[in-house]
């Protein structure tokens, strides 16, 4: 009887050749071979007509072999034999490279089903080296193949092979982690049919629902680890705030929270009332309404007798929130004041005695909230805004002059930072994954230069109606690099200015300048005394100019597609339909990165498509992030799974901090396996 540790030996057909080459691939034991995951699949369940055939696609074909194939030698190594294969529809060229033994297993009359990268032209496709099998075969295999990488002295098939017996013999003994209570929970598969279908699946949906279990193990053993490791850690006594009654926060709004702000406002309010402070992030698109989740906590930090602090990065920033947390919660008898570096010596003094004496609930500030010297009666709540803007020691020098005051981080940056403060378990995550109701989504269109004098005459047109616009060049100097094609801020807008615009009012900001410069340039813009801004991505960082209905980016396939998504951000604020331009430059990779941003605006859609197109690595750095190498679940792709397998996690791991009980047994290796393998990426 085999189990689990029993050897690859063990496999028909594997001596002790092949068992070397499997174990190069780290496969010794059966429990390695069932776990040894495709890292691609051919999909053959879908046949196409050769009249449909598109260059560059993978495809499968059902065709008959119309002349006898033809074999040339063109020079010493290199065979070509060519056939050609029709079906009703069209005929279609395959040529196979030094394969000439191919030859004889290709009847003239007889109809294959071939698998390969169509080439040549939509009039004439070609097929270069597929592989093929006899149509009565066919039947049998038509269906979604595992691609394994390999290694020499081991093919596709074989290792297939391999599995399908691997899993024969054990597939009943494959250990399962997860608690039946969680795969209910969230609604996963048995351990068997998710192995049974990563490897040989019957359909691209059996295939999901696989990947979906093995995705969240993943995610769930890695978390149970971290928390396992942390469940000694000393916590920090916090105060505990314990949640009022929010009706009078709620009637005073002018619109009604939606489903994902509830949440996160339920998820803070609850992380308030413990005994340890809270350390929340609140994730969210622009524009999903994250303010209103901090005003919701000040409420309840003031309703307990505690002062609110939130820092925003500049300070139109921090005049913008001042505002909108004066028109929510003044009404309810709070006190909001501001805090910038620029204020009046006189006006600020009166503002810090406020603090100190506790007349004021709430200051929105600048990081002037830690150099001017602040002092608080009874700081009990720390916001940031735009945290990726603030190094984690500001953040600490703001928290230290509370009493361990509780902390909301609120961020609409990509993926990664977030990611990393996840799994490093500093901060616990609420995701607002949805748009408060009846947005009109920005308009999108990715256009070449010919385009370019009819979108300057719809500038005008838009200019005409009294809204505004921004437009965006990737570009601070002239010859910052020799690209001449590339746009520089100050000339470009001297061009629009001078050439193009003379009657209308350009202005320009770049990171370059000073940022008291910068500032006055923008509040010029948000007060409408401009028209047209010409920007580097300075404007990235959310100030709202409602007005301002169009986003040109020049040069756009220079951004990475959430830098441009953050940029789209800022237009669509208002009541005025609005508009995003991006002009692209060559190439058929832009024309197709761009076409993400004109069909969604969903921003977790196109930051995952961002880290496809770029690659993990990219957005990671060196590995230097200290996670560990995941087999299946690629951490840039699955936040979302990985939020639910962190928090089953926490909440098993909080009922079972030592993973005692006899149901957790098989998790309880689990863990201790992954902390062994990973004794020196985690800490
Ligand atoms: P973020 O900071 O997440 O980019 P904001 O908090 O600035 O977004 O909110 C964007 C806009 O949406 C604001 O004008 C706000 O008043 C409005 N808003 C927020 N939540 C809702 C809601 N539930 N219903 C309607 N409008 C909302
Ligand atoms: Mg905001």
């Amino acid at each position: 009887m085999a189990d689990l540790d029993t050897g690859v030996r063990f496999i028909k057909g594997v001596g002790e050749q092949r068992a070397k080459s499997l174990n190069k691939l780290g496969i010794e034991t059966l429990r390695d071979l069932v776990g040894y995951f495709p890292r691609a699949y051919e999909d053959r369940t879908e046949v196409r007509r050769i009249s449909q055939l598109v260059p560059g696609e993978t495809v499968c074909v059902l065709a008959t072999v119309a002349a006898d194939p033809r074999l040339s030698h063109i020079r010493k190594g290199l065979d070509l034999l060519r056939l050609r294969a029709v079906d009703e529809s069209g005929s279609l060229s395959i040529t196979f490279f030094n394969q000439s033994y191919v030859k004889d297993s290709l009847k003239l009359g007889e109809t294959y089903a071939f698998y390969g990268k169509i080439g040549g032209s939509l009039i004439q496709p070609e097929m270069t080296n597929p592989v093929f099998e006899p149509e009565s075969s066919f039947s049998v295999t038509r269906r979604i193949m595992p691609v394994y990488r390999l290694t020499a002295g081991l093919s596709q098939n074989l290792v297939a092979r391999c599995v399908a017996q691997g899993l024969a013999a054990c597939g009943d003994l494959l250990p399962d982690p997860l608690p039946a209570e969680i795969q209910q929970t969230y609604r996963l598969c048995q351990s068997r049919y998710a192995y049974e279908n990563i490897h040989f699946p019957k359909s691209p949906e059996d295939l999901e629902t696989a990947r979906r279990r093995l995705i969240f193990e993943e995610f769930f053993v890695f978390a149970c680890a971290l928390a396992y490791m942390r469940r000694g850690r000393v916590k920090k006594q916090g105060i505990p705030i314990p949640a009022p009654d929010m009706t009078a926060f709620y009637e005073a709004l002018p619109f009604r929270l939606t489903g994902a702000q509830n949440r996160a406002v339920a998820d803070a309010l609850r992380d308030m009332a413990a005994d340890e402070p809270m350390s929340r992030l609140i994730q969210g698109d622009v524009g999903s309404g994250k303010t209103v989740v901090a005003a919701a906590c000040c409420y309840a930090a003031a309703r307990a007798g505690f002062q609110s602090a939130m820092m925003a990065p500049t300070e139109i920033l921090a005049e913008q929130h001042c505002r909108t947390l004066t028109e929510m919660l003044e009404p309810l008898g709070l006190h909001v004041e501001l805090l910038t570096g620029k204020m009046p010596a006189k006006t600020r003094r009166e503002v810090l005695a406020r603090l100190e004496t506790g007349a004021a609930d709430v200051v929105v500030g600048t990081h002037a909230l830690i150099s001017a010297g602040a002092v608080f009666d009874a700081l009990g709540l720390v916001i940031t805004d735009e945290q990726h803007r603030f190094g984690v020691a500001q953040r600490a020098a703001l928290t230290a002059k509370g009493t361990s005051p509780h902390v909301l981080v609120m961020s609409a940056t990509p993926i990664p930072r977030t990611l990393a403060l996840m799994m490093y378990g500093e901060l616990d995550i609420s995701v607002i994954d949805e748009l408060p109701p009846g947005r009109t989504p920005v308009e999108t269109y990715a256009v070449d230069e010919s385009m370019r004098a009819r979108i300057y005459a719809f500038m005008r047109r838009l200019v005409g109606e009294g809204r505004q616009i921004y437009v965006v060049c990737p570009m601070v100097e002239e010859n910052e690099t020799g690209d001449d094609g590339l746009k520089s801020v100050s000339a470009y807008a001297k061009r629009l200015q001078e050439e193009i615009f003379s009657d209308l009012r350009v202005g320009f900001v770049h990171g370059k300048m000073k940022s008291k410069e910068k500032e006055s340039v923008m509040r010029a813009f948000a007060a409408g005394e401009l028209d047209i801004l010409v920007a580097t991505t300075v404007i990235e960082v959310g100030v709202d100019v409602p007005n301002a209905a169009l986003m040109v980016v020049e040069n756009a396939d220079r951004f990475g597609l959430s830098q441009l998504h953050q940029l789209r951000g800022r237009v669509g604020r208002g009541k005025h339909q609005s508009y995003c331009v991006l002009f692209r430059g060559g190439g058929d990779v832009a024309k197709e990165r761009l076409r993400v941003m004109c069909e969604t605006t969903d921003g977790f859609k196109i930051s995952e498509e961002d880290l496809k197109l770029r690659g993990p690595g990219d957005f990671f750095g060196n590995r230097q992030h200290g996670l560990p190498e995941m087999k299946i679940a690629d951490l840039s792709l699955d936040i979302r799974l990985m939020q639910d397998a962190q928090a089953a996690a926490q909440e098993l791991i909080a009922a079972d901090p030592e993973l005692a009980r006899p149901e957790h047994r098989e998790l309880q290796a689990h863990v201790q396996r992954m902390l062994t393998k990973s004794a020196d990426t985690l800490n």
